[in-house]
């Protein structure tokens, strides 16, 4: 063979059938992905019941039965043929993508690969439609008696790829991929049943249930779920909810390990190896189970980067890791949370990294934002927001040793009787952060000091007392509830000019808190942009 020498020959275009074939083995590489195409379908098409019926693992017959809204007959003929979706109709739409398929080519790829039946029907009073298609060719299309919903028959997989049927594995195998895919979305659709037959039996039965909780009791013995521990965290870029095992017990072996973005499952490192690092040492060579449910705005979300839609990439993969791995060490108790030293090594560590902190290059732009260069981009910085997030940590870490800037015109401000009641509880409280206050006379306070480095006038404390006032009256105020009032009202303003010096050392002081990326009430501080997605903006790559 070595001596064969490859020959020149001249260029053709490919026949259809082989192309068609060709992409659908790119798309549908064993039984299992047909059915994860199947039941993505039926949730799409808001079933609340999905049947799955596999035969062989698949190899032989796959049936996907659902009560969607089901398709009618001129939608159907399309639908079995290649790139025909009802779900994208230009590229835009890739950005606001909610449902599961887009690339519209699962049907079109079972139907090249098998002998493939769809019967459905929209219509509960109207008989439905029955399309028999083979090797992609619509063989018959006929009147068929079915409720409303849809049901997908393929069979024979890859009966004309000998190729790739000679890959399949041994039934046993293939059904096991099988019963994973259907868990998989069995927990992320609780309040859908599902049914999963294989040869005939009944391996899995999940009604209907309440909450994702109720559908893992079902799913899994006793001591998997027991060794759960729930976790939450609200951000405006990104939320987090689900369950992580105890490290301390987690076994060799894991029994579920699935994230979900945007309700769709996929694989992601970053995740991954977030949930081990936030483990700990207690983890040893075991594996943790875990279920994480991530949502974002979707245009944060980019999920056409894989044939199968098995990746999706976050925005940035950097706050990925960080957000998640704080999150679950929260939970797990495994880290000190804010201000801990473990904490801001993480940080250096991994977002504000010491070459991120080379800041040079500064600009304000409005008066507002700081723009500032950093070895892997820029970032954008939000002043008032940043100053927000300094002094909030200043105070919190700091307490009772706050320093403080006496005022050299004393500010003189009026209370009103609420704003005074609410003065008289927390002024002590209030001193320990930096606003020194006294009472000159009545409800008339004077200002003696305010904390270090604020930018506190009249009109910030009577809108700090104002608001102090209106926070007593509806929740308990925590020291951390205060400090992070304090904070707001001293924090710089948007629309302050500042100069040199202040910029960078707003931003130096920023990367040094422990928390860097967010302002205490969660908006985001920071935005780093990178010179490769500069780059990709700009069609260099
Ligand atoms: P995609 O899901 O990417 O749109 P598919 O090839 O999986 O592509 O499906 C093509 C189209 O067929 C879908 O957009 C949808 O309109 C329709 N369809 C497929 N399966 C179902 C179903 N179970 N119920 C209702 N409509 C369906
Ligand atoms: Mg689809």
């Amino acid at each position: 063979m070595m001596d064969e020498r490859p020959i020149r020959r001249p260029v053709k275009v490919l026949a259809e059938e082989t192309v068609r074939r060709i992409a659908a083995g790119e798309v549908i590489t064993r039984p299992a992905g047909a059915v994860k195409e199947l039941i993505e379908n039926s949730l799409d098409a808001a079933a609340t019941d999905i049947r799955v019926e596999v035969t062989d693992g698949g190899c032989n017959l796959i049936r996907v039965t659902d009560n969607g809204f089901g398709m009618t007959r001129d939608d159907v003929r399309l639908a079995v043929g290649r790139h025909a979706t009802s779900k994208l109709s230009s590229i835009d739409d890739l950005a606001r993508l909610t449902s599961f398929g887009f690339r519209g080519e699962a049907l079109g790829s079972i139907a090249a690969v098998s002998r493939m039946t769809v019967e459905t029907n929209t219509d509960e009073f109207a008989p439905g439609t029955r399309l028999e298609v083979e090797a992609g060719e619509i063989r018959e299309v006929a009147e068929v008696v079915h409720p409303v919903g849809t049901t997908v028959t393929a069979r024979t997989l890859f009966y004309n790829l000998p190729a790739r049927r000679s890959f399949l594995k041994s039934g046993t195998y293939e059904l096991k991929l099988v019963v994973e895919v259907v868990k998989t979305y069995a927990v992320a659709y609780p309040r859908v049943s599902f049914v999963l037959i294989a040869d005939g039996k009944t391996l899995l039965q999940l009604p209907a249930a309440e909450d994702v909780r109720v559908r893992l009791r079902d799913l899994y013995d006793r001591q998997t779920v027991e060794s759960l521990v729930e976790l939450r965290v609200d951000n405006p870029m990104l939320s987090l909810a689900g369950w992580v095992t105890r490290p301390d017990q987690a076994r060799r072996y894991y029994e579920v390990q699935t994230i979900f973005f945007n309700g769709r499952p996929v694989r992601n490192r970053a995740v991954a190896r977030a949930v081990h690092d936030a483990c700990g040492p207690a983890l040893g060579d075991a594996n943790p189970n875990f279920i994480l449910f991530l949502d974002t705005d979707p245009t944060r979300l980019d999920v056409n980067i894989h044939p199968t839609k098995q990746e999706v990439r976050f925005a940035d993969e950097r706050f990925l890791f960080d957000f998640v791995s704080e999150a679950v060490s929260k939970a797990l108790g495994t880290r000190r949370s804010v201000g801990g030293g473990a904490d801001e090594f993480l940080y250096q560590r991994s977002f504000a990294s010491v070459e991120d902190a080379q800041v040079a290059d500064f600009w304000q732009l409005h008066n507002s934002y700081i723009l500032a260069q950093i070895t892997t981009g820029y970032v954008i910085v939000d002043q008032h927001a940043a100053h927000e997030r300094i002094l909030f940590e200043e105070l919190t870490r700091q307490r009772q040793h706050v320093s403080r800037q006496g005022l050299l015109f004393p500010i003189n401000i009026e209370l009103s009787a609420e704003q005074f009641a609410a003065y008289e509880a927390f002024s002590e409280r209030v001193a320990e952060l930096g606003l020194q206050t006294k009472v000159f006379s009545g409800r008339t306070v004077v200002v003696e000091s305010v904390p270090a480095g604020s930018f506190m006038g009249k009109k910030e404390v009577e809108e700090f007392f104002a608001e102090l006032a209106e926070t007593t009256a509806n929740q308990v105020v925590t020291e951390l509830e205060l400090a992070k009032l304090v904070a707001c009202k001293a924090a710089i303003r948007a629309g302050q000019r500042l100069s040199q010096t202040e910029m960078e050392s707003l931003c130096n002081r920023l990367f040094a808190c422990s928390e860097p990326r967010f302002c205490p009430h969660g908006r985001p501080a920071v935005i780093k942009v990178s010179l490769d997605e500069l780059a990709r903006r700009f069609g260099r790559t």
